[in-house]
């Protein structure tokens, strides 16, 4: 097994997962699974997340004190906004052409409608009131929420990554700042440490193909639950819906990406793709874009050849703020659903849909599932019954896996669009 590249290996790792799950539902093996092979996979996802808020921490205080010089780093803040915005609007509109003009929720019986409204009404409430915790605080209340009151508080979970990142830049700013005497042994050590880290992270990736194979395994089971039959019965009710985000999901990688890397970049797609492919084997068997930031780095460093000063801080950032996967699929649920209720949608309300998909994707956690949540805000918005999630909550894991790999990959694209205009490139990447 070795002597194949790592990407390979992880393939491998994804496919037998997925046949080892299947196999597991024709034989029955669901609580062997659960109990001697899921435990591999949360072990791999543990290793990830454990390694996420140092990897953030260190390498972001050494990218940035390399720069020397701010206005460089306001540069390369201001460009990177710009085309997260300008992507995730992109992605919406992609999402609203492809939903109104299949119409999906015109495919979804009545009979079915009721069925499923009836049975995930519960799952659907608990979204909804995790949507209202988020809502009932004030307007600036998620820029006070950046700006944390102790480090190591704010260290201490995943989910704070944006006041980690907050923290990084104002220590990496003020290290450029110190007298350089002073600077540099503080400088050598957060170097060092880095270079500890990214060690970490190969020795983690090495786990990769059996983390892999052992998540999918386990998913399979889960999602099939005791009656394979009726998750199949599902997915066939719901398949036009499912279909129209897998759609635009594609359009957005096999068109738009393609295009922006050809038009702002010397990297040839073919290359980029190959380059990044751990990364978005890793958001799909993980649903979650802060699991798999230690290796989206290590992939647009090392294959890429993205230069750390830049990687270190456009990939954290986009992790937590930049979901193109996400706003498209916001996008297609909020139409669908409105669909399905025979909802009337105005122009007016597209372009509510546009503005409100776009926050909601800013502001939703890199975690599994935590789209559904941010949802609620865009129903709420055009007028549509939040409890329609009932609809499509049964299927979102799939649909979650394949978003999670559009918001990676997109992520990508940016930092090499940053890189190319920044000289950012640590050599010729070498996978021209
Ligand atoms: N799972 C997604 C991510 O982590 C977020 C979502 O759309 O639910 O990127």
């Amino acid at each position: 097994m070795k002597k194949f590249p790592l990407h390979i290996r992880i393939f491998i790792g994804m496919f037998l997962g997925i046949a080892l799950g299947i196999l597991s539902i024709f034989f029955n093996l669901g609580p062997f699974i659960a109990d001697w092979v899921k435990p591999f996979g949360t072990i791999f996802i543990n290793l990830l997340k454990l390694i996420a808020i140092p990897l953030i921490l260190v390498s972001l205080i050494s990218g940035i004190s390399n720069l020397k010089d701010i206005s460089k780093l306001s540069r390369i803040g201001g460009k990177t906004m710009g085309l997260y915005l300008i992507t995730t609007v992109i992605a919406i509109t992609i999402g609203l052409v492809t939903v109104n003009t299949i119409k999906p929720g015109n495919f979804l019986s009545k009979e079915k409608q009721v069925e499923l409204s009836a049975k995930y009404a519960q799952d659907a409430n608990l979204k909804v009131s995790d949507a209202k915790k988020l809502k009932e605080s004030g307007p600036l209340q998620v820029i006070v929420d950046i700006v944390p009151d102790n480090i190591f508080g704010a260290a201490s979970s995943n989910r704070n990554m944006l006041q980690v990142i907050f923290f990084a830049i104002l220590f990496g700013i003020a290290l450029i700042m110190a007298p350089e005497q002073k600077g540099i042994p503080v400088k050598g050590f957060f170097d060092g440490v880095n270079e500890v880290i990214l060690k970490i992270v190969d020795m983690v990736m090495q786990y990769a193909p059996i983390g892999v194979m052992a998540l999918l395994a386990a998913l399979i089971v889960d999602v099939a639950g005791n009656n394979p039959k009726q998750a199949l019965e599902l997915f066939s009710a719901l398949g036009v819906y499912a279909i129209t985000v897998l759609l635009s999901l594609a359009l957005m990688v096999m068109v738009i990406y393609p295009l922006a890397m050809q038009l702002f970049t010397h990297i040839k797609y073919k290359a980029f793709t190959k380059g990044i492919l751990p990364a978005q084997i890793m958001a799909f068997s993980t649903s979650s874009s802060a699991a798999t930031l230690p290796v989206t780095m290590e992939c647009a460093e090392k294959n890429i050849g993205i230069k750390e000063e830049i990687s270190s801080f456009v990939l954290p950032l986009g992790a937590t703020i930049n979901m193109d996967g996400t706003s498209i699929h916001q996008a297609v649920s909020a139409v669908f659903i409105a669909q399905a209720f025979g909802h009337d949608l105005t122009v007016v309300d597209q372009l509510i849909i546009v503005l409100t998909a776009t926050l909601s994707s800013i502001g939703a956690a890199a975690v599994p599932s935590a789209g559904l949540i941010t949802l609620v805000i865009v129903l709420g918005a055009i007028g549509v019954s939040p409890e329609g999630l009932a609809l499509i909550i049964a299927i979102d894991r799939p649909l979650d896996m394949c978003r999670t790999i559009v918001n990676v990959t997109g992520d990508s694209v940016v930092a090499s669009i940053v890189a190319t205009t920044e000289d950012g490139f640590r050599k010729e990447p070498s996978m021209n």
